[in-house]
């Protein structure tokens, strides 16, 4: 015979650990990439911008002219970060319209679900990112 407060427990237990297993469905997934997708491509534009619109001479003072290169030169990364992670999402968004989402591109293995979550562009498994050291 199992008392109330056994039954009140198990009852909480069971409750948690339906919401520690609860899943982003793929419509949430999509919603996360469609997001962060649109966030990057308006913060890219902005560094575009800057980066191709100017049209301001080089300064002839060489201190000055080796600080302009440098921020340059951070403008170009993030510029291309940005290009690339904005990349990565469609890609994933191709991948979840083809129902392949969840299938690591290297051995065909399932993605974990939290790795997916955490990472939800990623195309890779955890063992196949490790070993490509990414
Ligand atoms: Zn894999």
């Amino acid at each position: 015979m199992i008392s109330d407060q056994k039954r009140i427990f198990l009852l909480y237990k069971e409750a948690i650990q339906r919401e520690l297993n609860r899943t982003m469905s793929t419509d949430e997934i999509r919603e996360t990439l469609l997001n962060k997708r649109a966030e990057l491509l308006s913060r890219v534009e902005r560094t575009s911008k800057h980066l191709y619109k100017r049209d301001k001479p080089v300064s002839p003072i060489f201190s000055e002219q080796s600080v302009e290169m440098e921020s340059r030169e951070l403008i170009y990364r993030l510029d291309g970060e940005g290009k690339g992670e904005i990349r990565r999402i469609d890609k994933a968004l191709q991948r979840l319209d083809s129902g392949t989402y969840e299938i690591c591109e290297s051995c065909g293995e399932e993605i974990a679900k939290n790795r997916l979550e955490a990472l939800p562009d990623t195309d890779k498994c955890i063992d196949c990112a490790n070993l490509e050291g990414g």
